[in-house]
């Protein structure tokens, strides 16, 4: 007698009620609060699909067309789609799409570039930088001797003679820029010639601002960077997870191993499947509008903030995220948050370059237009946010402030609803 099928294998998610349930809860969260957390984003329908559909039950390991499993005939194609579109979109010879998140596509780099206990030169977390660029916390910092650059005390930017003094002074094989909290143009030709000097490869990590990137709205890291990562889910707004891109075929066969079998096993194909899907909305003429959209945005907000008493870190951005500084309001950061998301403003603390107090109760919070850009809101609706934020912040235990503030963030949202 064959099983039945149980009735939950075509139910769908209302066969778990206490899953679904949860899942609901976000999907209201998401609609009816602003998102300005940097590393999110709102993808498509089609990301979603792709990331929910049967190639969850595919297994790949190795390339595409030279697979160790049979019957991949339609994940190679997925794979290749997504690798033609990704150096379409970033005008590159090559590309691996397989890591499963920013952070693999850097350990993968690391490890089919360098030897164990080379030395690499890394933007410094407290100035910005990102823990997978060596913090000692992870993996990175343990295998490989790491040197950081920060940021100048006056400008807080880049400062290329610090970086040079340092890479002449730790000789390192890998010079990594870009990061998370970092929020200007980076001069690329500047450090491939301090990486040209001391023979390092020069490694970019383009996780915040991929989009502009693809839309000429940002310097673009080829042809100065020999390597270039990013994440698939910030500014490129779709799937969760990474990518490595490059030009020179000499560096293929490392970048490929570093990655797999180096620091991942099997493809998680329908992430795979979410890429291609984001990387063909990255192509078309609209992409381009949403990015001059986020930089008008986050300079609106970066503009319209210091009249209310906070300070914006570098003065402005270059990019949808910025640093806020509110050590004019007394306020810190982890009870800034804490406030602004009682009244539906999604935010994170953060470190300012030399901020003077601890990562858990920072001078700072970093904003980013990325998601609410996403929406539909323009200029008006940023300088609304700057408006609720700067109210809530004068004094973040006055709930009755937070939810006059909680109404009105809930009336613009149910005005720009999403899914
Ligand atoms: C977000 C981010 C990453 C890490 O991405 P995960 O997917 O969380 O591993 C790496 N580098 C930079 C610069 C990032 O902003």
């Amino acid at each position: 007698m064959p099983l039945p099928p149980p009735a939950y294998f075509t139910a769908g998610l209302d066969a778990d009620p206490e899953l679904a349930a949860a899942i609901d809860g976000e999907l209201s969260r998401q609609r009816d609060g602003i998102e300005l957390i940097a590393s999110e984003n709102i993808v498509s329908r089609c990301v979603l699909a792709a990331q929910g559909s049967v190639l969850t039950n595919k297994t790949v390991e190795g390339a595409a067309f030279a697979r160790y499993y049979g019957g991949a005939e339609y994940a190679d194609a997925i794979e290749a789609l997504a690798i033609a579109r990704a150096t379409r979109l970033f005008g590159c010879r090559f590309a691996n799409v397989q890591p499963h998140s920013g952070s693999n596509a850097n350990a993968g780099v690391f490890l089919g570039l360098l030897k164990l206990g080379d030395a690499i030169l890394s933007m410094n977390v407290a100035a910005g930088g990102h823990i997978s660029h060596g913090h000692p916390a992870t993996l990175t910092g343990r295998d490989y001797a790491i040197a950081h650059y920060g940021v100048n005390r006056a400008s807080e930017m880049i400062d290329l003679d610090e970086v040079r003094d340092l890479a002449r002074a730790a000789r390192p094989k890998m010079i990594v820029a870009g990061g998370s909290a970092y929020p200007r143009a980076i001069d690329f030709a500047g450090l491939r010639a301090i990486a040209d000097e001391t023979g390092a490869l020069l490694l970019v990590d383009m996780a915040h601002f991929a989009g502009l990137v693809a839309c000429g709205l940002y310097p673009h890291p080829f042809p100065h960077a020999h390597v270039v990562t990013t994440t698939t889910y910030k500014s490129l707004r779709g799937a969760r997870g990474g990518m490595v891109l490059w030009n020179d075929e000499s560096l293929s066969k490392r970048i490929n191993a570093g990655i797999f079998p180096g620091v991942q096993g099997s493809v998680m194909l329908h992430a795979v499947a979410g890429k291609a899907a984001c990387l063909h909305e990255a192509l078309q003429p609209d992409f381009r509008a949403y990015n001059e959209a986020v930089l008008a945005n986050a300079r609106a907000l970066a503009a319209t903030l210091p009249a209310q008493g906070l300070r914006i870190v570098t003065g402005g951005t270059d990019l949808g995220l910025m640093l806020v500084d509110l050590t004019p309001t007394g306020v810190t950061g982890d009870i800034a948050a804490k406030a602004l998301e009682k009244a539906g403003l999604a935010v994170n603390k953060n470190m300012i370059p030399f901020d003077p107090r601890p990562p858990e109760a920072p001078s700072g919070l970093r904003l980013s237009s990325n998601a609410g850009t996403t929406r539909g809101f323009g200029v008006s609706e940023f300088e609304r946010i700057a408006d609720w934020i700067a109210r809530i912040l004068r004094d973040p235990s006055d709930m009755q402030a937070i939810n006059t503030a909680r109404e009105e963030v809930l009336a613009l949202c149910r005005a720009f609803p999403i899914y």
